[in-house]
C-alpha cells in the first residue's frame, strides 16, 4: 500500500500496486501543465483509490487531467478507461523509485537532462504506437 495526498491534504490517494518506477514526458501539453517535464507513476485503475474534491479537466479527446479542487495540486493523467499516470510527488515513498523511461525527448527543455541509461523515446517513435494530440509540438 502506498499512500499520498495533495498540498492541502483534502485529496487522499491509496495505491495497492504501481509500476515500480516513474516515467517522464516532455510533450507540449505536459510542459504547459507542469511547468516542465511531467513525471508519472503508472498504476492500474483497479488499484487506485482517490477521495476528496477531485476535479477533472478534459485535456484531449482521449484523456483527462485531474487536480485538487481546493489547492490545485496536479493528481493524474488518465487515458479513457486506462491506467492512472499519477504525479509521483504526491507519495513520499516514491522518492526512491527509479526513472524507467522518457518520451518526447526531442521536445525537452534544454534544462531537463535526466541522468541514467533508461530508454529515451523521441516524439515520432512514441506517436507511431500511441494516442497523441495533433500539433502538440
Ligand atoms: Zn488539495
Ligand atoms: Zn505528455
Amino acid at each position: 500500500m502506498m499512500t499520498g495526498h495533495c498540498l492541502c491534504k483534502a485529496v487522499d490517494l491509496r495505491l495497492t500496486s504501481h509500476a515500480g518506477g516513474v516515467s517522464a514526458c516532455h510533450c507540449a501539453m505536459c510542459r504547459r501543465w507542469s511547468g516542465g517535464a511531467t513525471l508519472c507513476l503508472e498504476a492500474p485503475a483497479a488499484d487506485v483509490t482517490a477521495t476528496g474534491p477531485v476535479q477533472v479537466y478534459r485535456s484531449s479527446h482521449f484523456a483527462e487531467r485531474a487536480f485538487c479542487g481546493r489547492c490545485g495540486t496536479h493528481l493524474w493523467i488518465r487515458d479513457d478507461d486506462g491506467d492512472y499516470d499519477l504525479m509521483p510527488g504526491l507519495f513520499d515513498a516514491a522518492a526512491e523509485l527509479p526513472l524507467l523511461r522518457e518520451i518526447y525527448t526531442d521536445r525537452a527543455f534544454a534544462c531537463m537532462a535526466f541522468r541514467g541509461d533508461h530508454p529515451r523515446v523521441p516524439a515520432a517513435e512514441h506517436e507511431a504506437g500511441h494516442n497523441h494530440v495533433e500539433g502538440s509540438a
